[in-house]
């Protein structure tokens, strides 16, 4: 089986294989976009940190099992985050 290369639709960087790990509920690899300088990741965080003055902010994930993308929580140094230390 040949490895895909998943391209983020938001900023067209190949996005790194994830394994968000059983206690996220999600079966199986995922890709995540962790690109800082990726247009979701930099305008979800803007907006959240205007709106609610927190370190917080989402990137893009896609799920090739469910071929479905979506927004995963960043959280920025906090200890909720299931993607501690991504987050700049
Ligand atoms: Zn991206």
């Amino acid at each position: 089986m040949t490895q895909k290369e998943n391209l983020c639709p938001h900023c067209g960087k190949a996005m790194e294989a994830w394994d968000p790990g059983p206690e996220s509920g999600w079966d199986g690899e995922m890709f995540i976009c962790s690109n800082n300088a990726c247009s979701y990741f930099v305008n979800g965080r803007k907006k959240i940190a205007d709106e609610n003055k927190v370190n917080f902010a989402y990137r893009y994930f896609y799920n090739p099992a469910k071929n479905k993308g979506g927004a995963v929580a960043a959280w920025c140094g906090g200890d909720l985050s299931l993607l501690k230390g991504r987050c700049v």
